[in-house]
């Protein structure tokens, strides 16, 4: 990565893969509207369906089933706030009747805040436990989805399913747990975020009605996402977005071009990389194996379960991660918290919460994510900086120089 600098933090947000710059200027250099009918027009019009066709393949979905907005977030408050029309439920211009939400406290903030702000009836959000390595319990499934018919017998609920955590990497059991979402007779709904290059993604193997995708987390420019639907019976109950009627009607506003053409460059270039998650495990295990040595006695958050190839959320006793940051920061390393930073104060993670992890913990949980452009090299100074923060630690009187 960038000069002298070792970028380890891709679960925030991927460095833009080249063959994504590259379809974002030549995008940017069409002038026209892809809703114009003159050529210039169909010449952005062509640019987004060619997105559209590779995002569809990167999830085995379909073209037509493909919905583009400004990212996952906005993909999120879309299907809680606009609503899911089902083939049996399809009645043009009605107001989708509030169905129960299920979803754990593990969703990212996209999703559990959509939920907050859809304005559900009391009794309508049904929050799902997760188990101590953050896992959604079929048991606890199957309780959710009794309560959600009791407390609306006749609304087929919504099951939110996240595909893997971005903060601890571990992936959800999604497949099975769909199966029995189905049985129920509910809505499956995947925020499928960090799937794409770290994981095999198929929206029909997964089972699910819907998911979400955003660019920036897979190479692509950041503010651009999409909604892809398994199929053509599934839609959003009308536009979260109101306006010309664009994307079919699902989602006003004249199309981010360029933004589109890049994501669907860098759909490309991970279909391009189905090698790529066999390469960062290594470089992961690695990592961890020497983590392992720096601090016997370290904390690895999902250790036995099955996790991201690229992502490690490790605590070691007290090193705080907000001082860690900034000195990993100092040293040229970018690494994230699992607590997030906002307006000045570390809040303590929503996901270890959930999990409950403790606090001790949760206050030194730091985030190391990688991509497949990953050197070895990035590895070792980030575990160098740490070599050098946990000497400190050991001799607090000597200097930074001296450790
Ligand atoms: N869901 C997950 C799992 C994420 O990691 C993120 C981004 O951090 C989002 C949703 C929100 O994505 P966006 O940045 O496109 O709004």
């Amino acid at each position: 990565m960038g000069a002298g600098r070792a970028y380890l933090d891709w679960n925030a947000t991927t460095p833009l893969h080249p063959a994504a710059r590259d379809a974002l200027l030549s995008a940017l250099a069409i002038p026209g509207n892809p809703s114009s009918i003159h050529a210039e027009g169909r010449a952005a019009r062509a640019m987004v369906e060619a997105a559209r066709r590779e995002v569809a393949a990167l999830v085995g979905g379909e073209a037509a089933n493909v919905v583009f907005t400004s990212g996952a977030t906005e993909a999120a408050n879309a299907i809680l706030r606009a609503g899911l029309q089902m083939a049996c439920a399809l009645v043009p211009g009605a107001a989708a009747p509030a169905r129960p939400v299920i979803a754990a406290g593990i969703e990212h903030a996209a999703v559990l805040q959509a939920i907050e702000a859809a304005g559900l009836p009391a009794g309508y959000r049904i929050v799902l436990p997760v188990t101590a390595d953050g896992l959604v319990a079929e048991t606890a499934l199957a309780a959710a989805l009794a309560e959600a018919r009791a407390v609306a017998p006749s609304q087929p609920p919504m099951v939110l399913l996240q595909l893997a955590n971005n903060e601890t990497g571990v992936i959800q059991p999604v497949a099975e747990l769909a199966a029995i979402v189905r049985e129920a007779g509910g809505i499956v709904v995947v925020d499928a975020v960090q799937g794409p290059g770290r994981m095999p993604l198929e929206i029909g193997a997964l089972g699910a009605d819907v998911l979400f995708l955003s660019a920036h987390k897979f190479g692509g420019p950041k503010g651009v996402g999409a909604i892809v639907f398994a199929r053509s019976e599934v839609r959003l109950q009308g536009a979260f977005i109101a306006g010309g009627g664009q994307e079919s009607g699902q989602r006003g506003g004249t199309e981010n071009v360029a933004g589109i053409a890049g994501m669907g460059a860098a759909a490309q270039a991970v279909r391009a990389m189905p090698e790529a998650p066999h390469a960062m495990i290594q470089l992961r295990d690695e990592f961890e194996n020497r983590l392992n040595r720096l601090a016997a006695d370290v904390e690895i958050v999902g250790k036995g379960v099955s996790r991201l190839p690229n992502t490690t959320c490790f605590a070691i006793p007290g090193l705080p991660a907000a001082q860690a940051l900034i000195a990993f920061d100092l040293d040229g390393v970018a690494v994230s918290s699992g607590s997030a930073c906002s307006s000045g104060k570390v809040k303590s993670s929503h996901v270890l919460e959930a999990m409950g992890v403790p606090a001790a913990i949760r206050e030194g949980a730091i985030r190391v994510s990688i991509g497949p452009a990953t050197t070895f090299g990035e590895i070792e100074r980030c575990l160098a900086s740490l070599e050098r923060q946990l000497a400190r630690r050991r001799a607090p009187g000597q200097s930074a120089s001296a450790a």
